[in-house]
């Protein structure tokens, strides 16, 4: 598919600079280490664990992701793509049904092939911390604090007295730098554009993040 195809007479596409792209590779990759090590000191593995944390309901909030993880999908080949695009239409249809129920999809993404992650390269940030036990300070000054997930609840319990006894990952500077990346992708007129929120399979099947063009820059 060519970049044309993906825009409407309206529209124009989101991408990310080459410097910004180099940036976010290094935000998921100090997210990575932290992971690695938090996991390493506990004890974590995901190894020959019943569970794959794929099929875990996730949205994503920004537009720099977004571009990003369409970066890596454009380097897939054609039929890999186009089934990825089949297994996304179908998770979107079929989590639509279940939030229609009141709960949460429990569905697996559709850049999962057969147990791995296609777009490994691209993968969210989300995906890269999912696991171990964590802390953030939002903006509005509160700290909150993740467990981890089941299986490193159990480790946790069965090791330390306390939960909060166990190291864990402080995400907020690398929130923070995700959030400062995306006001110099967006610029001033941030505030102006739709949130996001959007599943993987929401940003495979709309196509590349696009913004309205001011009448001025038709
Ligand atoms: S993050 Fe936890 S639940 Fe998910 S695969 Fe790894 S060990 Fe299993
Ligand atoms: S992007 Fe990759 S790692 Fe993340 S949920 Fe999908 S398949 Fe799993």
């Amino acid at each position: 598919m060519s970049n044309k195809e993906f825009r409407t007479a309206k529209q124009k596409e989101i991408e990310l600079p080459p410097e910004l792209s180099r940036e976010i590779l290094e935000i998921y990759q100090a997210m990575q280490d932290g992971y690695e090590k938090v996991a390493e000191d506990i004890g974590l593995s995901c190894r020959d664990c019943p569970d794959n944390c794929c099929d875990s309901y996730f949205q994503h909030h920004t537009y720099s992701e977004w571009a990003y993880l369409w970066e890596g999908l454009r380097d897939l080949d054609g039929k890999t793509l186009d089934r990825i695009t089949e297994r996304a239409k179908d998770y979107v249809r079929q989590s639509a049904d279940v939030l229609a129920t009141g709960d949460r999809p429990q569905l697996m993404c559709p850049l999962n092939e057969d147990g791995l992650c296609a777009l490994y390269q691209h993968r969210m940030l989300i995906c890269r911390m999912h696991g171990i036990p964590a802390t953030l300070t939002r903006p509005d000054g509160q700290s909150m604090r993740f467990p981890g997930c089941f299986r490193c609840q159990e480790i946790v319990s069965n090791k330390y007295e306390q939960e909060t006894d166990a190291p864990a990952m402080d995400r907020t500077q690398l929130f923070r730098r995700l959030a400062a990346l995306e006001s110099r992708l967006m610029g001033e007129r941030r505030h102006l554009y739709p949130r996001v929120k959007k599943t993987i399979a929401d940003m495979i099947v709309e196509g590349p993040p696009t913004i309205a063009t001011p009448h001025c820059e038709r």
